[in-house]
C-alpha cells in the first residue's frame, strides 16, 4: 500500500515496537502486512519529531523477513543484483522508476530538503540494502521495484505464510493507559 495510509492502531504500534525492540516513533502508516494482519513494513515520517531527516520511508520490521534478507545479503545476492542492473536495461529502467516513485511517496507526507534525491537501498543505480528494497516491493506491490521483487522471490520468507512470533501484544501493557482499569486517569 502506498500513501495515503489508513489510521494506525495502537496494536500495530505495539507489534512494530516489539519487532524493533524499541518504541516505534513517528509512524505514518502500515504499508504492508503479513497474511495474519501483523505489520511487515512500517512507514515513518521523513523528518522525525526530534528533527532528524529519515530517508527510509518503507522500513522492513518483520523479524523473519529481515533475517531472510540478511541471509541473502550474506549469500552475495547483492553482487548478482548489481550485475543484473549493469546488464539489463529494462531492469535498470524499472529500478530508476522505483527510485522516483519512492521519493514521490515519501514527499507526499513531507518534503525534507536534506533528503532531496535520496531514496533508499542504493537506488537508483546501486543495490546496497535488500531490506529496504524488499520493504518497498512489499509496500508498492509486484512490478514496482524489480530488485525488491527479486529479493522476495529468493527469500524463504513470504507474507503469504505467517511466520510471526508471539509479539506479546495481547496482554495488558503497563505503559499503555488504554490497558489500565482506570482508563488512564490514575
Ligand atoms: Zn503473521
Amino acid at each position: 500500500m502506498r500513501p495515503p495510509f489508513p489510521p494506525v492502531s495502537e496494536r500495530d504500534i505495539r507489534i512494530v515496537s516489539a519487532q524493533l525492540g524499541r518504541r516505534a516513533r513517528d509512524v505514518v502508516g502500515i504499508p504492508a502486512r503479513c497474511v495474519c494482519g501483523a505489520p511487515t513494513v512500517v512507514a515513518t515520517r521523513p523528518r522525525l519529531s526530534d528533527g532528524t531527516p529519515f530517508p527510509t520511508f518503507y522500513y522492513l520490521t518483520h523479524p523473519v523477513a529481515t533475517a531472510a534478507m540478511s541471509f541473502l545479503e550474506a549469500a552475495q545476492v547483492m553482487v548478482e543484483c548489481n550485475e543484473l542492473l549493469a546488464a539489463d536495461a529494462d531492469v535498470r529502467a524499472g529500478y530508476e522508476q522505483a527510485h522516483v516513485d519512492y521519493l514521490a511517496d515519501r514527499e507526499s507526507i513531507e518534503v525534507v530538503a536534506e533528503l532531496a534525491g535520496i531514496s533508499a537501498g542504493g537506488m537508483p543505480t546501486r543495490v546496497k540494502c535488500l531490506h529496504a528494497l524488499a520493504a518497498h516491493a512489499l509496500s508498492a506491490g509486484p512490478g514496482a521495484n524489480p530488485i525488491g521483487d527479486l529479493a522476495l522471490e529468493r527469500s524463504t520468507w513470504t507474507p503469504d505464510v505467517c511466520q510471526c512470533p508471539d509479539y506479546g501484544v495481547d496482554v495488558p501493557d503497563p505503559e499503555d493507559p488504554a490497558d489500565d482499569d482506570t482508563g488512564g486517569r490514575a
